[in-house]
């Protein structure tokens, strides 16, 4: 094999590689961090030089430590599992794509192919267009430890969903338009309406706004990740995880689909009927087999449906608990002791 060391260069062009390339180079080393050109991708490809990112060649390596490390990624990287993931993802970017979830370059998947180390699809690349040589790997904070392409900048988020979960091995991020209709307005659809949408999704969280790409952005999902396996993001769009790529792709069409569904029924000028909290208990039991997470579990003070207050509505205010972890007794005694204050105040006031 015949290597050409590029880990200097914070960019690698077409121009570059022409000059550094031999006949019979067949492998590229460039730094973590570097960019690749689309033209020099193209070059790597027709010639078939593979690309390797690791450190070498940058630092004098500590008694061959990042030579191991580097090979060990490489061949995680390169393993039988990690290709045939490469594969699917590029399969669920297509479906994203065609099911119109996905425009421009938006959304982005992921997958823990091992406990600090994450494939994920790299950015600006539409998901329709994805070959399996666009994906690359981070580790747990994020820094790209293999893959030609540059990451995408959401995988900030994607981490902190795995770091919550231990369940999560795929995840699904997308713009689906009726569930971001949802989260555009920052109401959640009601509950009890729908079997499959209760045993595959159920309550759905809903996060605050913050710039994407940011660890502002990454951190608004931490309390809602263990409890929901998707997650409505404030003025964005969604994230979805699961025990496959495929299935956390499953899980964004079932939220985008009811989503739809409810506002189809709302035009029908009749108010969408509810089951009662008996059956919903039934669907929870059957989401338990499925290892599946629900708040509703957890959160036993809250009903199993929930109804909007209206009863035409399909959108409703998140409840309590779905937006703030539970209070302790000093939170609780201080709202008693506010709500006791103004209705002594209140009192006051009519005397
Ligand atoms: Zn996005």
């Amino acid at each position: 094999m015949k290597s050409i060391d590029l880990t200097r260069e914070q960019v690698i062009t077409l121009a570059d590689l022409t000059a550094a390339a031999q006949e019979d180079t067949t492998e590229l080393r460039v730094s973590p961090t570097a960019v690749v050109t689309p033209s020099a991708l193209e070059f790597t490809d027709q010639r078939r030089i593979s690309i390797r990112r690791g450190a070498e060649g940058t630092a004098a390596p500590a008694a061959g430590q990042t030579r191991a490390t580097t090979g060990a990624t490489h061949d995680l990287f390169t393993s039988p599992e990690a290709e045939a993931v490469k594969e699917e993802i590029c399969a669920v970017g297509r479906k994203l794509w065609q099911r119109q979830y996905v425009d421009g370059n938006g959304g982005n998947i992921s997958y823990r192919i091992g406990p600090n180390a994450f494939l994920c699809t790299p950015t600006l690349m539409s998901k329709y267009d994805l070959r399996p040589q666009d994906i690359g790997m981070v580790d747990i904070e994020g820094k790209q430890i293999a893959g030609a392409r540059a990451r995408t900048s959401e995988i900030l988020m994607h981490l902190e969903i795995y770091k919550e979960v231990p369940e999560a091995k795929g995840i699904v991020h997308c713009h689906p338009a009726h569930a971001t209709a949802y989260a555009i307005t920052g109401r959640v659809p009601p509950t009890c309406v729908i079997p499959e949408y209760e045993v595959f999704i159920g309550k759905v969280g809903l996060t605050s706004y913050e710039t994407p790409g940011t660890p502002e952005f990454a951190r608004t999902v931490i309390p809602f990740a263990k409890n929901h396996n998707a997650i409505l993001l404030g003025n964005h769009g969604i994230v979805c995880w699961a025990d496959t790529v495929t299935h956390a792709e499953w899980y964004a069409e079932v939220l985008d689909t009811y989503c739809w569904t409810l506002m189809l029924a709302a035009q029908l000028g009749t108010p969408v009927s509810h089951f009662g909290s008996d059956k919903a208990a039934d669907l929870l039991a059957i989401k338990k087999r499925l290892g599946l997470p629900d708040p509703r579990n957890e959160f036993k003070e809250c009903e199993l449906c929930d109804l909007p207050e209206i009863p035409t509505s399909i959108a409703m205010q998140p409840r309590s608990c779905e937006t703030a972890p539970a209070l302790d007794s000093a939170g609780i005694e201080a709202i008693v002791q506010a709500v006791t204050d103004r209705v002594v105040a209140a009192l006051n006031a009519r005397k």
